[in-house]
């Protein structure tokens, strides 16, 4: 079978959904140039397969080696219907290039009228220069530079050229395509782990900072009393549905092993330099989290979340809290497959109770809607996301004691801060 970017390139919707549908496939990953499957498919002109890898998460102003994005090439070639689309979806008008050329410069150079004056529509300069000192009214012909001057003018934009600047993206995320090369390697060997540095230590086990296959990762091992072959086999079954790289706002498991000598199993994820979200709202990292910042965080988040949510069946253990939300660099919130609890993992044990519906704090983890419940926790961290403050569980006012799943902790809901905090609302209104 031809690989995702042929199959891109030349339009074969069906064989692009039955890929999609893999979970372990990565859309996001870029072939040898940086051209990511959105890249192939804006430049041919493919509208379907475009419309169904964003729908599925492609990121919008992803770059190739060249720095070109999507809309660059759909522009150069002259597909306004997916211009159209791409902007729709945010993409950034005025991107530079590796030379400094705007989807603009192209559009003009290859004589796609209809496309410039769209761009134009959408905020694209027309007196932007490149590294050259070329806008994209140089590039055009004689009675396009006319119609875009007028145009331009008419919406106000400022003739005077605009110099070169290689700062001119602040403000939108650019991303490079990943490495495909990682999910191709499910079994991990672990000899060829690096572990550099510990960061962590707790009552689930060890996290690892290290190198694997040229990539930063973190290797959490886990620690398990009674490492039976049951045991075993369980966790064979239960880390390849971690697997998840199909989504940008999901954060695989990247591979698995059990260490020697004494069998421990490893779990590899990929290095956060942010940290947990639960991190950057409250343990103060070099970042400043504002509305903008916190309003795409939760939207991120749900994005993420409405994927899970369609998987049949459902990842299960698995609980959305702002500790198992990963930063990553380009600041998108992703929520982590490492963070899943296994079937071995202390069951009837709650970690952090404080994001939990009540509802699956009293139920057995089978009879749960765990959309329902997902919600919840979804509320709670919209509430810490606004208030940066701390969820807790505070000691219990109601009587409401719940053994067995919760194996005696003692949980109010909701978090005491979130009570008083309505109440402050309430009190503010009355
Ligand atoms: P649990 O054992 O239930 O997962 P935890 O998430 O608090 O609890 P660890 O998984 O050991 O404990 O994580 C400890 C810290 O390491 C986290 O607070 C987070 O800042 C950091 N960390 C975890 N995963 C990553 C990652 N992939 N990249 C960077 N930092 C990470
Ligand atoms: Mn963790």
């Amino acid at each position: 079978m031809d690989d995702i970017f042929t199959q891109c390139r030349e339009g074969n919707a069906v064989a692009v959904r039955l890929w999609l549908d893999n979970t372990e496939n990565d859309l996001n990953q870029g072939d040898d140039h940086g051209f990511s499957p959105l890249h192939w498919a804006c430049r041919e002109g493919r509208s379907s397969v475009v419309d169904m890898l964003i729908m599925r998460g492609a990121r919008i102003n992803v770059m190739n080696r060249g720095d070109d994005t999507p809309l660059h090439l759909a522009a150069s070639h002259g597909h306004q219907d997916i211009v159209g689309k791409l902007i729709q979806c945010k993409a950034d008008t005025n991107a530079a290039n590796e030379h400094g050329n705007t989807p603009m410069h192209y559009a003009c150079f290859w004589g796609q009228d209809k496309v410039a004056e769209d761009l134009v529509t959408n905020g694209a300069q027309v007196s932007i220069c490149n590294k050259y000192g070329e806008t994209p009214l140089d590039k055009g012909k004689p009675h396009l530079r006319e119609l875009l001057r007028e145009k331009a003018e008419k919406l106000g934009q400022n003739m005077v050229k605009i110099p070169f600047k290689d700062t001119f993206w602040k403000g939108t995320t650019r991303t490079r395509p990943r490495n495909g090369t990682l999910n191709k390697h499910a079994g991990v060997d672990f000899k060829q782990l690096h572990l550099v540095a510990k960061l962590n230590e707790n009552q689930s086990g060890e996290l690892w900072q290290g190198r694997w296959q040229g990539n930063e990762i973190v290797v959490k091992v886990l620690k398990v009393r009674d490492w039976t072959t049951r045991k075993s086999r369980d966790f064979n079954e239960e880390y390849p549905k971690l697997r998840i790289f199909s989504h940008p706002n999901v954060l695989p498991m990247v591979g698995a092993c059990q260490s020697p000598p004494a069998p421990h199993p490893i779990i590899i994820t990929h290095w956060m330099p942010y940290g947990s979200l639960y991190n950057v709202l409250h343990e103060g990292t070099n970042f400043v989290v504002d509305q903008t910042q916190a309003v795409k965080f939760a939207l991120d988040i749900a994005c993420g979340m409405g994927f899970l949510h369609t998987l049949d069946p459902m990842i299960p253990r698995h609980f959305l809290n702002s500790k198992s939300v990963m930063i990553d660099e380009d600041m998108t919130a992703r929520i982590s497959m490492a963070d899943v609890k296994f079937s071995f993992q202390c069951p009837g044990r709650m970690y952090s109770p404080a994001w939990v519906a009540p509802e699956a704090l009293q139920k057995k983890p089978e009879d749960i809607n765990r959309r329902s419940a997902d919600m919840w926790s979804f509320a709670i961290l919209l509430w810490e996301l606004v208030t940066r403050e701390v969820p807790i569980c505070g000691p219990v006012q109601h009587g409401n004691r719940h053994e067995g799943f919760l194996g005696g902790f003692e949980a109010h809901y909701p978090p005491r801060h979130l009570t008083t905090h309505l109440q402050a609302h309430e009190d503010l209104h009355e």
